[in-house]
C-alpha cells in the first residue's frame, strides 16, 4: 500500500490502536473517508481510543457488527516509511505493536482541535480622539504588519496598558483574532556560513555531504578527540540536509541537551530548533510532534524518544556520544536509539553519523567490518591539546581511614587553583556512602522491598535505595542488633567526597554535580553553566559531568577510584571504564590552557589502566574485540536476556525451570541457553528476579526462537517476562 492510498467512507480498515490488543481491528471509513496512516478515533468498547489506519480491514468479522472510524484527526497521516519503522523496530525487540504505537504518539491532546489564542491585527476604523498611546499602538501594528502577537505583547512594544489596546478593539480600530496556538518554527537558514575548517574538518564534512546528497542510506562513524570539532563537522551535514529541503534530527544523551548547543545551533543557523526532552511542557511537545509530522520543523534536537517522531522526510539522524548507555531505554519497551536509527535511516534513505570520541565496540566493530564509513579527527582544535594522563599508585600513598584524596591529588588540586584554574574531582557514585554499617554487629542495611543497600544521602537526610527509589530516615539504631548509635557510613560518595575537599581546601568554592541533588533539569543545567562561567573552584561529580559539557577553566581531573568499573562481571565493564576516564579526562583543557588527568588507582598495571593512560586506542580496540571474538559475545555473537518476576519466588523459578527444559526453538538455531539464575539484583520492589541468557551465533535469528519459545507460556498470577535484546545491562 502506497502513502496516498485512500478509503471512502464505509471501506473497511484495519485500525491499530494503543490498547494491548494483538492485532488491528476493523472499522468502517468514516464520513469523508481517510487516508492510509490516518490518526483516528475509534470506539472501543465503551471508550474512545487512539489509533492510525494500518491498512485495509481484515474483513473477517460480522461486517454487521463493524462501528464506524469516529474521526480522523487533524494531523498529517503517518507515513508508510514510519509504519514500517515501527513493525521492524516491534520485531527486532520483540515488542508488541500497541507499545511501538504509543512510543510513536507520546504528545498530549493529539485529538484536540488545534488549540487557539487571540492575537492582535490592525483594523480599518481610526478612531477619532487620539491619543500617545493609542498612536503608539496602531505604529507598531503598522510596522509589524505581518507578525501576530499577543495582547501582551502588542501592550510591551507599544508601552501602554492592555486596556488602551482593548479600548481601540472596541473602537474597530484594531481587530481581534482567534489563530492556532502550535505555531511553525522559526525557518532556519542552512546558507549561512560556518565556521572556518580546518584541513582535516573540511575533508569530513566535505565526505558527509556528499553522502547526503547521494540520498541513499549509509552510516558514518564521525570518531574524534574531545574539542576536535566533531559538532562543527556534523553541523555542515545538517546543513547540507536542511538545504536539500530534508529534516534533520540530531540525538543527544538527555543530561547533555543543554543551552549552550542550542545557542549554538542557533548562531549557526539564525534560529533554535525544535527541543524534544523529558523537560518540555505538554504544549510544547504537541506543537514539535505536529510541526514535525507537517514538514514544518526541520531541524529536531532531542533525547532518544525524538525518534519516533511522524518526520516527513527525515534525512539525517546525528546520533551524539553514541557510546552512551542512556541510549538504551531500560524500562517498558527496551530498545538502544542508536541501533533504531540506523534502522530507520536505513528504511528511509536517510544518512546516520555516529559521533563520538570513544565510539562503543560496536560501532567500532562495524567499521572495522566495512559496514559503515569511518571519519577521523585527531587533534583538538587550535591551541587545545589534549590533557596528559597519569597514574597515582595508591599503594604508596600515605591516605588516613576515611579520606580518598591523595596528598599527590591534593597538591595538584592546590597548584591549579592558583593559577585560578578549576579542578575536576569524579567520583561515579551519588549519595554520600553506598553502605551503612552497624560497628556492633556488621548488619548492612539493606532495602526491605529490594536485594540492594540503602545509600545515605546527607543532602536529603535519607537512605535511599537506588533501585525502588524507596527512601527512609537516617536511623541512630541499628535495625538488627538495637545497638545505639553504632551506625556508620562506610566507602565514599559524591556528598562525602565534598566533605572532604571543603575541609582540605577551606578556599576553594567548591559545586558539587549529581543528578539527584537538583529538582529540575532545568535547575541542573543553570548550575552547569554558572560553572562554565567560573562559579567554582572544584567540581565534584559523577558520571553526570561526563557528558559533553564544556568548562573552559578546567585543567585538572582527578579521578578518585580509577578502579571503580573494573570489578563485576559485565562483559562491557573494561570497554565502559576505559569510556568513560577517557571522557572524563577529555573535559581537562578544552580551552587554551592545557589540561591533566590523575587516576588514583590500586592496580596501576592493571590492562585496562595501562591502556587508558598509554592512550594507544586502536590497540585497546583490538584487545578487546579479540577477547569478545574468543568468549562469542556482542558484537561478535548475539545476547539476549530475559528477567522473569513476581512477588512467590517459587512460581517465578518454576517458570525458569520450564523455560529451560523447553528450549527446542533455540536449540533449532543453534542457540544456548544459560539459567534460569537468580539476577544480580535479586529482588526489586519485593518482586524476585530470575534471568536466563541466551547466546547465539551473530547471524542467527534469534527473534523469531524467542518468539517461537515464549509463546506456549501463559503467565500466571503476577508473573512478568521481559526480553532484553542485545542486553547492555546485567541488573
Ligand atoms: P567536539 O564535538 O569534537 O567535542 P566541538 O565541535 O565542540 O568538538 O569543538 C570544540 C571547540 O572548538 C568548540 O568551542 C568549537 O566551536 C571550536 N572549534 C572547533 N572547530 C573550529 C573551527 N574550525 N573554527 C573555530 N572554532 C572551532
Ligand atoms: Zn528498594
Amino acid at each position: 500500500m502506497q502513502d496516498d492510498a485512500f478509503f471512502n467512507e464505509g471501506e473497511l480498515v484495519g485500525v491499530l490502536t494503543t490498547q494491548p490488543l494483538d492485532r488491528p481491528l476493523d472499522y468502517k471509513a468514516p464520513e469523508g473517508g481517510c487516508h492510509l496512516g490516518a490518526f483516528v478515533e475509534v470506539p472501543l468498547g465503551p471508550r474512545k481510543v487512539l489509533g492510525v489506519v494500518w491498512g485495509k480491514g481484515a474483513g473477517d468479522y460480522d461486517r454487521s457488527k463493524i462501528r464506524s472510524v469516529i474521526r480522523a484527526l487533524d494531523a498529517a497521516p503517518m507515513r508508510d516509511e514510519l509504519r514500517e519503522f515501527l513493525g521492524r523496530a516491534a520485531e527486532y525487540t520483540l515488542t508488541p505493536m500497541p507499545a511501538m504505537l504509543r512510543l510513536a504518539t507520546r504528545a498530549p491532546g493529539l485529538g484536540d482541535p488545534p488549540s487557539m489564542r487571540k492575537i492582535y491585527r490592525l483594523g480599518d476604523v481610526i478612531p477619532d480622539r487620539m491619543t500617545d498611546a493609542r498612536t503608539r499602538v496602531l505604529e507598531v501594528l503598522r510596522d509589524y504588519g505581518g507578525l501576530s502577537f499577543t495582547l501582551k505583547e502588542v501592550a510591551e512594544m507599544a508601552g501602554v496598558t492592555s486596556s488602551v489596546v482593548k479600548g481601540l478593539v472596541k473602537l474597530g480600530a484594531v481587530r481581534e483574532e482567534d489563530s492556532p496556538r502550535d505555531l511553525p518554527f522559526p525557518r532556519l537558514d542552512p546558507a549561512r556560513p560556518g565556521k572556518d575548517l580546518t584541513g582535516d574538518q573540511e575533508a569530513a564534512a566535505a565526505a558527509l555531504r556528499d553522502g547526503l546528497r547521494s540520498e541513499r542510506y549509509g552510516t558514518t562513524l564521525l570518531k574524534g578527540v574531545t574539542g576536535s570539532g566533531k559538532t562543527e563537522v556534523y553541523l555542515e551535514a545538517v546543513a547540507e540536509c536542511l538545504k536539500m529541503g530534508r529534516q534533520a534530527l540530531v540525538l543527544l544523551p538527555e543530561i547533555a541537551l543543554t543551552g549552550e548547543f542550542l545557542a549554538r545551533v542557533e548562531a549557526r543557523f539564525g534560529a533554535r530548533p525544535a527541543e524534544w526532552h523529558s523537560g518540555a511542557t505538554m504544549t510544547e511537545r504537541r506543537r514539535i510532534w505536529k510541526m514535525v509530522g507537517q514538514g514544518e520543523a526541520q531541524l529536531v534536537v532531542g533525547a532518544r524518544s525524538s525518534l519516533f517522531l511522524p518526520f516527513q522526510n527525515l534525512g539525517l539522524i546525528i546520533v551524539d556520544e553514541e557510546h552512551d548507555t542512556s541510549y538504551k531505554q531500560e524500562d517498558g519497551v527496551l530498545y538502544n536509539a542508536r541501533d533504531m536509527a540506523v534502522l530507520r535511516a536505513a528504511m528511509g534513505g536517510a544518512r546516520v553519523v555516529l559521533a563520538s570520541a570513544t565510539p562503543s565496540l560496536e560501532s567500532w566493530a562495524n567499521a572495522e567490518a566495512g559496514k559503515y564509513d569511518k571519519l577521523e579527527l585527531t587533534a583538538r582544535f587550535g591551541e587545545a591539546v589534549l590533557p596528559e594522563m597519569r597514574a597515582i599508585d595508591m599503594r604508596s600513598e600515605a591516605m588516613e581511614a576515611g579520606r580518598w584524596i591523595s596528598p599527590t591529588l591534593k597538591q595538584a588540586v592546590e597548584a591549579r587553583m592558583e593559577k585560578g584554574e578549576q579542578a575536576l574531582l569524579f567520583i561515579n557514585r551519588r549519595g554520600y556512602a553506598p553502605v551503612t554499617l552497624c560497628r556492633a554487629c556488621g548488619h548492612q542495611i539493606g532495602c526491605e522491598e529490594c536485594d540492594a543497600r540503602m545509600v545515605e544521602h546527607r543532602f536529603l537526610k535519607r537512605l535511599m535505595c537506588h533501585q525502588c527509589g524507596e527512601t527512609v530516615p537516617i536511623p541512630t539504631v541499628c535495625p538488627s542488633c538495637g545497638a545505639e548509635d553504632r551506625l556508620a557510613p562506610v566507602g565514599p560518595g559524591v556528598e562525602r567526597l565534598t566533605e572532604e575537599a571543603v575541609a582540605l581546601f577551606p578556599e576553594a568554592r567548591v559545586a558539587t554535580l549529581s543528578s539527584d541533588m537538583f529538582g529540575s533539569a532545568r535547575a541542573l543545567k543553570a548550575e552547569i553553566e554558572q560553572i562554565a562561567q567560573g562559579g567554582a573552584d572544584i567540581i565534584i561529580g559523577t558520571q553526570l559531568v561526563a557528558k559533553g559539557h564544556n568548562f573552559p577553566l578546567l585543567t585538572l581531573v582527578g579521578v578518585i577510584d580509577a578502579d571503580l568499573g573494573l570489578q563485576g562481571s559485565d562483559l562491557r565493564a573494561a570497554e565502559r571504564t576505559f569510556q568513560l576516564m577517557r571522557q572524563v579526562a577529555g573535559r581537562a583543557g578544552r580551552a587554551e590552557k592545557s589540561g591533566q588527568a590523575l587516576l588514583q588507582t590500586y592496580q596501576p598495571e592493571h590492562p585496562v589502566i595501562r591502556a587508558i593512560l598509554g592512550g594507544d586506542e586502536e590497540a585497546f580496540w583490538k584487545a578487546e574485540a579479540a577477547e569478545r571474538q574468543a568468549a562469542g559475545v556482542p558484537p561478535y555473537g548475539r545476547m539476549a536476556g530475559i528477567v522473569l518476576s513476581g512477588t512467590d519466588v517459587g512460581a517465578v523459578f518454576d517458570l525458569g525451570n520450564a523455560l529451560a527444559r523447553n528450549d527446542g526453538p533455540l536449540r533449532h538455531i543453534g542457540a544456548q541457553v544459560f539459567g534460569p539464575a537468580p539476577a544480580p539484583i535479586a529482588r526489586i520492589r519485593g518482586r524476585h528476579r530470575v534471568r536466563l541468557l541466551v547466546k547465539a551465533a551473530k547471524g542467527a535469528p534469534i527473534q523469531g526462537a524467542i518468539a517461537r519459545w515464549i509463546a506456549p507460556i501463559r503467565l500466571k498470577g503476577d508473573l512478568r517476562l521481559s526480553v532484553d535484546i542485545d542486553p547492555q545491562s546485567f541488573y
